[in-house]
């Protein structure tokens, strides 16, 4: 279980501090699909990123089964990122030049994983309908392919929680619909999904939806 408590992230920008985050608390069971929605500026990415530990706070604390994400040395940052978290951005960040299968493969080799990893990179590109572009250069994929490459990536050590950060903000519908099928999949399989997005339609697709503005959660509810 992830929990949240007073969470503030405070920027001095000249003369006036600005709190991006004002007092966040909350708690993400395990096999949650929550979206975090709001309007621009609201302090989505923000709680998002302090979750994934790519940001930290200003005051507050965020613990993952009671341990406090913030007093990890840095080896075990390291692992929680890259086994505990999975991060799907919206702008995918694959390698261009790398193949599909070697841009999946990337976590696995910086979990020391340097053996044989084809069944797990397979498993992985089949599990988001990419199995047959494993050889293509990643450049040459469709946004929409390249976003599920980035799924794929994001999953292939098997993490406890898929972290997105509006993965269909840069897709058409289409695309989008492909995308939000595959975690709403991966939620059917057991995995905790945490999506940011200002689309009320994807949110809709969650079992959660939190709503956040100014730096605060003003609505937290489950969805029929
Ligand atoms: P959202 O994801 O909901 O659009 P963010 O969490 O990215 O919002 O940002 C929340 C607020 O914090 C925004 O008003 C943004 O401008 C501000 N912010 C983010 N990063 C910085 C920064 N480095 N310096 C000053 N303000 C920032
Ligand atoms: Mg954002």
């Amino acid at each position: 279980m992830i929990s949240v408590k007073g969470l503030t992230k405070k920027y001095v920008t000249g003369k006036t501090d600005f709190f991006a985050l004002s007092g966040v608390d909350m708690e993400i069971g395990d096999g949650e699909f929550v979206a975090i929605t709001g309007k621009s500026g609201s302090g989505k990415s923000t709680l998002l990123n302090i979750i994934g530990t790519l940001d930290e706070p200003t005051s507050g604390v965020v613990t993952v089964d009671g341990e406090d994400i913030s007093k990890f040395r840095p080896k075990a940052v390291a692992a929680y990122r890259n086994k505990t978290v999975g991060f799907v951005f919206q702008a995918f960040y694959l390698e261009p030049s790398y193949t599909v299968y070697d841009n999946v493969e990337l976590p696995l080799i910086l979990a020391g994983k340097t053996g044989d990893n084809g069944d797990k990179i397979n498993a992985a590109l089949n599990m988001v309908g990419l199995g047959h572009k494993s050889a293509e250069k990643a450049r040459t994929l469709s946004g929409g392919e390249q976003q599920r490459v980035a799924i794929a990536r994001a999953i292939v050590n098997d993490p406890r929680y898929i972290l997105a950060d509006e993965p269909c903000g840069n897709l058409d519908t289409t695309n989008s619909d492909n995308v939000m099928k595959i975690l709403a999949d991966l939620h059917a399989q057991g995995k905790t999904v945490i999506m940011v997005t200002h689309d009320a339609e994807d949110a809709a697709k969650a079992s959660r939806i939190v709503t956040m503005s100014d730096g605060k959660i003003v609505k937290d509810e489950k969805t029929a």
